[in-house]
């Protein structure tokens, strides 16, 4: 048998899979085995991508593999990882990747195995077999009888009956012993289930009708996607409950892809409160150690439900039955690095690979789901109680952060000790600084933008790469020590709130904050305070049900339409209907206030009525003229270099293969430049997916081999977020 290997390497030029002899126990291995195999002088982990009886290579050329590991994954998992190597331009290795236990990077030599030994123990089948007259070899006997006084570790078995490790495969196969790992129990990691409740609740007419048709079409997975659309408060988390539990109760597996888990805890924690011990959790800051060991409770069957970030679309489950994406309309689910894969994509393509559903929630969904996900709705909010009212307010750039009415709204919350949450998406004290004198403006030195000012750092920081220098006392130009700060970022706005709200308390939250366990502390505190006001970024506009926050407050919130950015309208909608949807969620009701330069934008009205089908339509209708996704497809390279030209060059260079193929593209376009490089961007936007892809492919696989780019790197990005 000949095994094809795609070896693990970081290298762009070598394109596998390469052919390997198995031959005696090897001979187990099958697509999906992860193998170390000699490459030239070197040895390589790999992962099988197929097998074949027979090799083009002559016999002589052909090597065997140095070693097995007892880690592999599902063949289906094997051909999602080269898919998605394949769809976001990236290399076989790296796809491959993303499927692989945690700790499998491209180019490590050495995974994170865990010492442990593999278990022997004899199954009810063995032991009839053993005392009944089903053929047995002497050693095959041998093994399981010893196995009759407990099970034994398999090496010490195989010694003791005198067999190899093949012979215990083949009991195994045959059902007559099992082979598993007795490992010191998995850690457990802990998921704080801030404010998870325990209630079993009774459905809604709406949930159940959403519960119902899920249920049939679990059994009857054909058609599109569901989109379970429902207003904020509507009770979407119970329905997935429901769905997973269906799932269960069939005997298969489920993913649960949530945008964050340290922003939504009680998410999480609803999962492991129903489902305990079979949840898997896939938190973003889980040790290596404890990724790992969850990794193989899933491929175990110990777990059967895995929750977590977009990577958790690749749990390694043979027997999915159901993959749900909450808040399918957030930005997380597009991976930055390479591959820049999409996991709201890569679901959709796996559940159709695997035969599987695919439920995706939101109460703003994507337009692109609008369209293409056949709709289920909750329409209304569980406890009945109405959406809340949302004024829109103009404010002059100059007159300070807060509107009047903001003002008194927040006085209100005070004098009645309620609860309100305020969003200003932009963290730091000021925005930049310039020098009252000359105009200096304060830039980053390796980035074209300029620094943000942290006053509790005592610090000017550059926010794409992370330069940091001490606030400047006087301009190193002319000398003056008149610096002039500008704009607020959420720090300022927290002192500012404290002064107004005194003496309840104020709790921000940003990225700024996030650090170690910041984030689910700020949300614990904000949850355990009989009263007060939670400020920050976009994180504050997240999932959260806290049911005693009366009034929401958006600042700036057409801060977002101000990029040119063709997601720009459906990005401010989802932010501003989002935050006004942690408002007046409990028996004392809620209101919103929503300041902007231009109240008028087309995006705020539409939140402001909570009407996300009028925006949909009208977005779809732009979009359609316009051929944006849904109805077209963008691809977006940049060519970066550290120097100025060479990154223009290699566009130019691109640009022309790409045409010669016949699909249109644009630019290039010069961008900032970040990280020190100089970068041009080309957009290909076409009907033709997947020939536009292979075009973009060919282009920069030709351009990157070519000497003359030698000092040019290539990002390519299908459906830019
Ligand atoms: P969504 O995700 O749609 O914004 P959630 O799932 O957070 O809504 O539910 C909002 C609140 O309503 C939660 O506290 C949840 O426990 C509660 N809830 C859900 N379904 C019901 C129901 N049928 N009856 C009463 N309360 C419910
Ligand atoms: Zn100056
Ligand atoms: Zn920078």
């Amino acid at each position: 048998m000949i095994a094809k290997v795609e070896p693990l390497t970081p290298a762009r030029a070598l394109r596998g899979p390469f052919d390997y002899l198995l031959a005696g126990p090897m001979e187990r291995v099958d697509v999906g085995s992860m193998l170390v195999v000699p490459f030239g002088r070197r040895r390589m982990l790999g992962v099988v991508v197929g097998v074949a009886e027979e090799s083009e290579l002559p016999a002589e050329r052909l090597t065997e593999p140095i070693a097995a590991l007892e880690a592999d994954v599902p063949a289906s998992l094997v051909r999602l990882g080269l898919w998605v190597a394949r769809e976001y331009v990236s290399t076989p290795a790296r796809g491959l990747a993303l499927v692989l236990p945690p700790g499998t990077g491209v180019g490590s030599a050495r995974p994170l195995i865990p010492k442990r030994a593999l278990r022997a123990a004899v199954t009810p089948a063995g032991e009839t077999a053993v005392a009944g007259s089903e053929r047995l070899g002497p050693r095959q006997r041998a093994a399981l009888e010893l196995l009759g006084g407990g099970p034994l570790s398999a090496a010490t078995l195989a010694r003791r009956a005198g067999c190899d490790h093949s012979t215990l495969r083949s009991l195994e196969r045959r059902g007559l012993l099992r082979l598993d790992y007795a490992a010191a129990p998995p850690r457990r990691p802990s998921v704080e289930a801030v404010g998870a409740r325990a209630t079993r609740v009774e459905l809604t007419g709406a949930q159940r009708a959403a519960v119902d048709t899920i249920e049939a079409r679990l059994d009857d997975p054909v058609g599109k996607p569901l989109l379970l659309h429902g207003v904020t408060g509507s009770g979407k988390t119970e329905v997935y409950l429901r769905a997973v539990a269906a799932v269960l109760e069939r005997g298969r597996s489920a993913i649960v892809l949530v945008p964050e888990i340290a922003l939504t805890p009680q998410t999480a924690g609803r999962f492991v409160e129903r489902f305990g011990e079979s949840v898997a959790i896939m938190h973003s800051r889980l040790s290596a150690r404890e990724r790992y060991d969850e990794w193989w409770r899933m491929r175990r069957r110990e777990a059967r439900v895995c929750v977590g970030p977009r990577s958790a679309v690749f749990a390694p489950f043979a027997d999915l039955g159901l993959i749900v994406v909450d808040e399918e309309h957030d930005g997380s689910y597009k991976q930055e690095g390479d591959p820049r894969y999409d996991a709201r994509t890569v679901a959709e393509r796996r559940a159709v690979e695997e035969g599987v559903l695919l439920v995706a929630g939101s109460a703003t969904p994507r337009p692109e789901s609008a369209l293409r996900y056949e709709r289920l709705g909750l329409p209304e909010r569980v406890d009945g109680r109405g959406l809340p009212p949302v004024e829109l307010c103009a404010i002059a750039g100059a007159a300070g952060p807060l509107h009047e009415r903001t003002r008194q709204a927040l006085s209100e919350v005070r004098r009645r000790g309620e609860k309100a949450i305020v969003l200003l998406n932009r963290r730091g004290w000021s925005n930049f600084l310039s020098c009252r004198d000359c105009g200096r403006v304060w830039e980053c030195p390796n980035c074209d933008v300029t620094l943000v000012m942290h006053r509790a750092a005592a610090e000017v920081a550059c926010h794409h790469c992370g330069h940091r220098q001490a606030v400047p006392g006087s301009c190193p130009d002319c000398g003056s020590v008149s610096v002039a700060r500008h704009g607020a970022g959420t720090e300022q706005l927290e002192r500012e709130l404290e002064r107004l709200v005194a003496p309840l308390p104020v709790f921000r939250l940003d990225s700024d904050v996030a650090v170690a366990g910041g984030i689910e502390s700020v949300l614990r505190r904000f949850e355990e305070a009989p009263a007060a006001v939670l400020v920050g970024t976009q994180m504050v506009a997240k999932g959260h049900d806290f049911p005693d926050v009366t009034l929401g407050v958006v600042l700036d919130a057409d801060a977002t339409l101000r990029f040119p950015d063709f997601r720009a309208e459906e990005r401010t909608f989802a932010l501003v209907a989002q935050l006004a949807g942690r408002s007046g969620r409990g028996p004392r009701g809620g209101r919103v206030i929503v300041q902007a330069l231009d109240p008028a934008a087309r995006a705020l009205g539409y939140a402001a009525r909570h009407d996300s089908h009028g925006f949909l339509e009208g977005e779809l209708a732009r979009r359609k003229l316009l051929a944006y996704p849904p109805y077209g497809h963008l691809i977006r390279v940049v060519c970066s270099s550290a120097e100025s030209g060479p990154e223009t060059a290699a566009a130019d260079a691109l640009r022309r293969r790409i045409e010669r193929a016949s699909v249109p593209v644009m630019g290039p376009a010069p961008l900032f430049r970040r990280q020190g490089r100089h970068r041009a961007q080309l957009v290909v936007r076409a009907h033709e997916r997947a020939a536009a892809i292979a075009a973009v492919r060919e282009a920069v696989e030709a351009v990157a081999d070519e000497r003359r780019h030698g000092q040019v790197s290539f990002a390519v990005d299908v459906d830019p977020g």
